[in-house]
């Protein structure tokens, strides 16, 4: 193998034993089932010991159920139907319109919060340092394309001024259109990233911290909820890395059904 190749290898191993060992893992995790030892003697729980069982007593999921049915409307014509909204106050302040980004055919859609300042920016979803912690967990954690294999959006489409909550007229005022999204793309799991999207996909406040890491169910479509990667960034600890590695196992293991 050329030389140039090999180290680029090497470094992306050692780039992702990093990303493994950060998260909690000992063992490397492989899908024949066999793990390899990632460092002997460490105090922190093996994967194979994490709760991967997606089959949790307060699911609420039936996986058997048809989800795959096609739909009639695209996600262009979603974003053409939102058009240069001016539906609620956010629009005032916003530069641009973050409608979503990524694969508008995929099996797995994440949904956050709320454009910040860089993705007002930018005009794309999860693109500043929470989102680089997103796209981590997809690309390291769970071994995906964010780009191809993921859709990504938020529940309101403009940033909220200083970054606050978006509030509850401004969540209303784009849910048609998160709805449309959802429903345009069709995916086999979504993921709600936080207590706004968690709160707003299943129409309650939702206690995150006490809820996620079970499956719950949007228009027949299975529902991850999931720690917000800026919470993450903001409480990193172990424990809270190796639950969203648990919850996303679990998604690649809805995935694959
Ligand atoms: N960026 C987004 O697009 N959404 C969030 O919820 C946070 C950062």
């Amino acid at each position: 193998m050329p030389i140039r190749k090999r180290s680029i290898l090497l470094r992306d191993l050692r780039n992702y034993l990093t990303f493994l060992k950060d998260y909690g893992f000992s063992e490397i995790p492989s899908e024949s089932g066999v793990t390899l030892e990632l460092q002997s003697g460490t105090k922190e729980l093996p994967y194979s010991s994490i709760d991967t069982d997606d089959t949790d007593k307060s699911s609420h999921i039936k996986t058997n159920k048809n989800i795959t049915s096609k739909p009639n409307i695209s996600i262009e014509n979603v974003r053409e139907e939102l058009g240069d909204c001016t539906r609620c106050n956010l629009h005032k302040d916003r530069k641009t319109i973050v409608f979503g980004s990524g694969n508008p055919h995929a099996d797995l859609v994440f949904v956050g919060e709320g454009p910040g300042a860089d993705e007002d920016e930018q005009g794309f979803p999860f693109v500043g340092r929470a989102g680089r912690k997103l796209t981590e967990i997809i690309e390291k954690g769970m071994n995906l394309s964010r780009e191809e294999d993921t859709y990504i959006c938020n529940i309101v489409k403009c940033r909220p001024p200083n970054n606050r909550d978006p509030k509850p007229d401004e969540i209303a005022a784009c849910n048609p259109f998160l709805i449309r999204q959802l429903q345009a793309i069709r995916p086999k799991a979504i993921v709600a990233l936080g207590k706004p999207a968690a709160s707003t996909l299943l129409g309650r406040t939702v206690p995150i911290m006490k809820e996620r890491g079970n499956w719950y169910e949007y228009e027949g479509i299975p529902l991850m909820l999931t720690l917000h990667p800026a919470y993450l960034l903001r409480a990193y600890t172990i424990e809270n890395r190796r639950n969203v590695m648990a919850d996303m196992h679990k998604v690649l293991t809805k995935l694959k059904k």
